[in-house]
């Protein structure tokens, strides 16, 4: 169930983009030529804007995505104004075959650059395309234009279906591996590649020119939206732990006022887990201390700070208040028993044994805080002594919480 909620929650915005273009290409049917050519203006204008998007932040897999978007809108647009029989059919059968071939390709590549010799196979792919279509143009080889449409099934629905039967058979597969990977991970990316298929399946099976128009400039939409999303991610949540970062933190501090509380939480002889467990152990006592926070922090927002010190913000709430949460934290992380993942439990390369007797590691907190009650309080003056007070935590024993003043 809370997967079903995960995916289609990451899912929401191409929900809505998708209710929004049926909706707008059920009602752009009676457009005149103006109103035709307005929409697909604008179109090529979300393209390339998406396109350039996904170049300034280096997006290599969806710049290849709107770039095969891009072409197959021009093959469409084609295809739409194309006489000759023979010549439909090669272009068709292509377009069937080779935008969700394209889009089921790219998605799964690692993110090596654009133009990078990594990039150098799906320039090449397209470019192996567009050279097949010609020659095969040229050539008017009917043999290879019918086995564009070849038929695996021979049942009426799937037979008569405006989408050559590879076409539908690729886009399932792309469905059903992309839906896979998006229950695993609820990213924008995955989403906007979903959808991408869903959209190229509307417009090979409507072809009318102004749903196609609408359709691509949904998917470039979505690739567009997805990467301004995970662009502001990257730069405001931490990769680790998923917790805001320092930036975010800061941001928020500059929007303080009148009464809160700032509490700096530092992992306790977190080098010593680092040393005598390994790395990947000491990243996931941060994993753990982080989900602590963000379920046990009593009203208050966590971010990681840094290394292995978090922030908490208290708005409106003063440090007695905040007293009783800061004390649970603390002993929920102490008494959460850690245990890491099977095979990692080990020793780190040059140490000799692990003191490893099977049970759960024990992880503890030293938490520093401290209040601000005036209005034109200084937050980053409250942080520096609510770090004084982690301080004295420490020096006075550490798995403590010291409040400044009481
Ligand atoms: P104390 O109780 O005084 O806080 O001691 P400590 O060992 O926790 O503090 P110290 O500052 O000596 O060590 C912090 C260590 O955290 C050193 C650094 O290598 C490690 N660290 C910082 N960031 C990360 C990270 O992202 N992952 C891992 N695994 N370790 C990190
Ligand atoms: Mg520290
Ligand atoms: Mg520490």
């Amino acid at each position: 169930m809370k997967t079903v909620v995960g995916v289609l929650y990451t899912l929401l915005p191409e929900i809505i983009l998708l209710v929004f273009a049926v909706l707008l290409a059920h009602y752009a049917i009676d457009f005149q030529d103006a109103g035709v050519l307005a929409t697909e203006v604008v179109t090529l204008f979300i393209l390339l804007a998406s396109l350039a998007l996904s170049l300034q932040f280096n997006r290599s897999r969806m710049f290849f995505a709107l770039l095969t978007l891009l072409v197959g809108y021009g093959a469409l647009l084609m295809l739409a104004g194309k006489s000759d029989a023979l010549g439909r059919q090669i272009l068709d059968g292509a377009l069937c075959l080779f935008l969700p071939l394209n889009l089921v390709c790219v998605h799964p590549l690692a993110e090596r650059g654009v133009f990078t010799r990594y990039g150098a196979w799906p320039f090449g792919l397209l470019l192996l395309e567009i050279a097949f279509v010609i020659v095969l143009m040229g050539t008017r080889a009917q043999g290879v234009a019918d086995a564009l449409f070849v038929q695996f099934i021979h049942w009426p629905p799937l037979s008569a279906a405006a989408i050559s039967q590879p076409g539908l058979l690729l886009l399932a597969i792309g469905l059903l591996w992309i839906n896979d990977r998006l229950i695993r991970r609820h990213s924008a990316e995955l989403a906007a590649f979903f959808f991408s298929l869903v959209a190229t399946a509307v417009m090979l099976h409507s072809r009318q020119p102004i749903a196609v128009a609408i359709f691509v400039a949904a998917a470039a939409l979505a690739f567009g939206f997805a990467i301004v999303l995970e662009s502001w991610n990257m730069a405001y949540l931490d990769e680790l732990t998923g917790l805001p970062g320092r930036r975010a933190l800061e941001e928020q501090m500059r929007q303080l006022g009148g009464r809160y509380v700032i509490a700096m939480l530092d992992v306790d002889h977190f080098k010593h887990f680092n040393d005598t467990y390994g790395h990947d152990v000491g990243d996931q006592v941060l994993r753990l201390v982080a989900s602590r926070l963000q379920q046990c922090a009593g009203g208050g927002k966590a971010f990681r700070y840094g290394g292995e010190e978090f922030g908490l913000l208290y708005p409106g709430r003063s440090l007695k208040e905040t007293a009783p949460a800061l004390e649970a934290l603390r002993t929920d992380i102490e008494t959460s028993g850690f245990n890491p993942r099977r095979g990692e439990r080990r020793a780190a390369p040059g140490i000799p044994e692990v003191m490893d007797d099977g049970n759960p590691l024990r992880v503890t907190v030293s938490i520093g805080a401290a209040e601000s009650s005036n209005p034109r309080g200084d937050p980053w003056g409250v942080l520096k002594t609510a770090d004084q007070a982690l301080y004295d935590a420490k020096h006075n024993g550490r798995n403590r919480v010291r409040l400044h003043g009481i």
